[in-house]
């Protein structure tokens, strides 16, 4: 069965989006762990994340993906920007060991002019000093699509920042489709090709998790704006061969797609229909 939910906000707690996608007919979600801009995260409510984690376990839900705030750069020019993405990202693992096993998905960063080479290297280093050996959650490199100074859109700079992590074995990525298409890989013509350079570079055992997007931008075009599944340039019929491919099949599915939950709703089952 497809594994497959949406981009949820926060604000009711923890347990109240598990029942938000039952509702949806999801068995994962996505959620920002703080304010996306990245301030003070609420005291946590202990009690709250273990209904949650209760309520994974009973429905069978496919592992969630907790989402980084998407201001943090950890190769940011000034210590002190890399200093406080690396304690809030420290941070939000000690929060997730109280839902264990479960993703946390980040974007590697900008290295805003100081290149890539150096970018891959404080990300790693970054990495470094936040991984714990006893963590129970895995942490995912997003596939960016390489707009303005971002590290992370071609597969060989998310291999070179995984080579210079410590503990490996706490590391994934999360293939975004809309990133990886506005990045340049040719997903809608050439699917097969792009996970074989993949399993190549990266290897599809370190695959995690996929947000599922269509884009508003044509293949290469380094923008990053998503879409509604089906009504961009990447279309239906490759959104469906996506979600039916051996390799991916079993992963959890993520839509971040322009939606409310009526639309996400929609999509979820249009996904469910189209996989066998
Ligand atoms: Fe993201
Ligand atoms: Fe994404
Ligand atoms: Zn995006």
């Amino acid at each position: 069965m497809l594994h497959i939910g949406c981009h949820l906000s926060s604000t009711k707690g923890f347990a109240a989006m598990g029942r938000t996608a039952l509702e949806l007919g999801a068995d994962t979600f996505q959620f920002f762990t703080r304010n996306p801009r990245g301030s003070r995260a609420k005291a946590l409510d202990t009690a709250d994340a273990a209904a949650l984690s209760t309520l994974l376990a009973e429905k069978g839900f496919a592992p969630i993906v907790a989402h980084a705030p998407y201001i943090l750069n950890l190769c940011s020019d000034k210590e002190e920007n890399r200093r406080f993405a690396a304690e809030t990202m420290a941070d939000d693992l000690r929060r997730l060991e109280h839902i264990p096993g479960q993703l946390y998905n980040f974007h590697p960063g900008s290295h805003v002019g100081q290149g890539t080479e150096r970018g891959v290297e404080l990300i790693a280093q970054g990495l470094n000093t936040i991984l714990r050996p006893d963590q129970s959650t895995t942490v995912l490199l997003e596939t960016m699509a390489g707009k303005g100074s971002e590290v992370g859109g071609r597969f060989e700079e998310l291999r070179s920042i995984l080579d210079r992590v410590e503990l490996g074995e706490k590391m994934g990525v999360c293939l975004d489709t809309c990133h990886v298409h506005d990045g340049g890989y040719d997903i809608v013509n050439d699917l097969d090709g792009v996970l074989t350079e993949f399993d190549r570079v990266i290897g599809l055992e370190r695959l995690k998790a996929i947000h599922l997007n269509d884009s508003k931008n044509p293949q290469g075009a380094a923008k990053d704006r998503h879409e509604c599944l089906g009504r961009g340039h990447i279309g239906l019929e490759a959104l469906e061969r996506i979600v039916n491919h051996p390799a991916l099949r079993d992963l959890p599915f993520c839509l971040e797609t322009p939606n409310e939950l009526p639309g996400y709703r929609a999509e979820i089952e249009l996904m469910r229909s189209l996989t066998k």
